[in-house]
């Protein structure tokens, strides 16, 4: 079995790689649910979604998240109630686009997980309703949610003011700084996933967002220690590349909350559970740096544009765990 640490995007297209080099059902991958929200009473779990549909070959290519061939009639509709909801009331939020198709998975987590059932099994549900035959497994099935706190006043309220990792990511489009995360009921959830991080042949750190993604499940109970205990067989992909994301908030989140904007800064946070960083060619001048953090250093392309780029870094991947 090969355990791969998720979050949303960058751990979607390296799993679109890992499926063409190990059996889909040899993989699990464990997912960041510290995204998780509630919107017209409905359960989204963004990291999964974006996981599944991707996995499917279902995900929207241009936006990077939601389906593709999507509508978005639902969406408009909503407009009308806009005038009519009182003051302060959180009803017909449009700032989170929920398209008509993905609305339906959402209608079915929510009404299932109103039946009882465990995020983890409707997490199975829903990956099997897809196709997908990767294990998704998210973080616990036990609410875990990510809050940041606002560095500065602005437009998303005062500073030291604390708003849900959507309202920061999608409402405010990430672009006010931050000086703290929290991940609200991590300490007392229970983590799933621990045996086959255990036991899994090799783990893989995603190229995920290390402090609002990878943190997350950092944060529950018997991970860190699971890792460490085996950080050998543990290999990270920076998400950083030349001291920028791709996509989202890492470079600037890495800045404001102390920590190098570069793989050495990625490889400072990962070196106590993660043997080996595999980094970008274009860092190729830092791998002494990163070695110098104690773990080993792969230099190779990165950039997943393609599914062929993905299948190359997970292949490259496995073989640097060796
Ligand atoms: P989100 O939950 O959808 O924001 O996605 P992630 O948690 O996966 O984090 C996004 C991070 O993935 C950003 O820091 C990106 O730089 C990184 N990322 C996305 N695509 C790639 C890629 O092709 N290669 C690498 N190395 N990183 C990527
Ligand atoms: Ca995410």
């Amino acid at each position: 079995m090969i355990c791969v640490l998720a979050g949303g995007v960058g751990a979607a297209r390296f799993l679109r790689g890992l499926v063409q080099v190990v059996p889909a059902h040899d993989i699990t991958a464990i997912v960041n649910t510290g995204d998780d929200t509630v919107l017209h009473g409905l359960s989204i779990s963004p990291d999964l979604d974006t996981v599944t549909y991707t996995l499917a070959n279902a995900i929207d290519p241009v936006r990077g998240w939601g389906l593709e061939n999507e509508s978005w009639t639902a969406m408009s509709a909503l407009a009308r109630f806009v005038d009519v909801r009182p003051h302060g009331s959180a009803s017909a939020p449009t700032w989170f686009n929920l398209g008509d198709k993905d609305l339906a998975t959402h209608f079915y987590r929510t009404a299932r997980l109103r039946e009882g059932a465990t995020l983890a099994q409707v997490t199975s549900e829903i990956s099997q309703s897809f196709g997908v035959d990767v294990h998704l497994v998210p973080m616990s099935n036990d609410r875990v949610s990510t809050f940041v706190t606002l560095a500065n006043d602005c437009a998303a309220g005062q500073q030291g003011t604390e708003i849900t990792f959507q309202e920061y990511f999608v409402k405010h489009q990430h672009s006010v700084a931050v000086s703290s995360v929290r991940f609200d009921g991590a300490s007392t959830a229970s983590a799933l996933g621990l045996d086959t991080l255990n036991s899994a042949q090799t783990v893989v750190i995603a190229p995920s967002n290390p402090l609002v993604s990878i943190a997350p499940l950092r944060a529950l109970q018997g991970v860190d220690a699971a890792l460490t205990k085996r950080r050998e067989s543990v290999v990270a992909i920076s998400p950083i590349i030349a001291g920028a994301a791709l996509k989202g908030p890492a470079d600037r989140l890495m800045t404001e909350l102390g920590h190098e904007s570069s793989v050495v800064g990625i490889a400072k946070l990962y070196a106590p559970i993660c043997g080996t960083l595999i980094i970008d060619t274009a860092d190729a001048h830092l791998a002494s740096k990163v070695e110098a953090e104690g773990m080993r250093c792969v230099v190779v392309d990165t950039v997943m544009s393609t599914p062929e780029k993905s299948q190359h870094l997970a292949r490259t991947t496995l073989e640097s765990a060796r």
